[in-house]
């Protein structure tokens, strides 16, 4: 059985960390859709079923390819959670703008009244409260 499985899975691509992520949002929308009964538990098994035939897979660049994406928007999604957490912590002594002309994201010392800032990356000026 288990030499079987090994020679079905041969050539095969098998799990990587995009493949787990799949497993457990398959694993929430099919609690969601016990809970809520509103069709998150069709969702869930599409999800499961994509992520099993990634496993069974031939393609494996196109699924390293899928991988790296996964890697990317994952750290991406993680950094922004760090930089929220980052400001949440600093509320009290930092005040945060983006610059209205290249959106460059500003932080400012609270409690020195309005403020003159010249942004560092594109040189605008502007006038806010701090
Ligand atoms: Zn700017």
């Amino acid at each position: 059985m288990r030499e079987r499985l090994r020679r079905f899975m041969a050539g095969r691509y098998g799990s990587d960390a995009f493949g787990h992520f799949l497993a457990w949002a398959a694993l929430v929308l099919f609690v969601l859709g016990m809970l809520s009964r509103r069709g998150f538990y069709w969702l869930g098994l599409a999800v499961l079923a994509y992520s099993y035939y990634r496993m069974l897979s031939r393609d494996i660049a196109r699924r390293r390819a899928e991988n790296d994406w996964y890697w990317q928007k994952r750290n991406a999604v993680l950094r922004r959670a760090q930089q929220l957490r980052r400001r949440f912590a600093l509320r009290r002594s930092y005040r945060y703008f983006r610059c209205p002309q290249c959106r460059q994201a500003l932080r400012i010392p609270r409690g020195r009244g309005k403020v003159s800032i010249d942004c560092p990356k594109c040189g605008n000026h502007f006038v806010r409260k701090s």
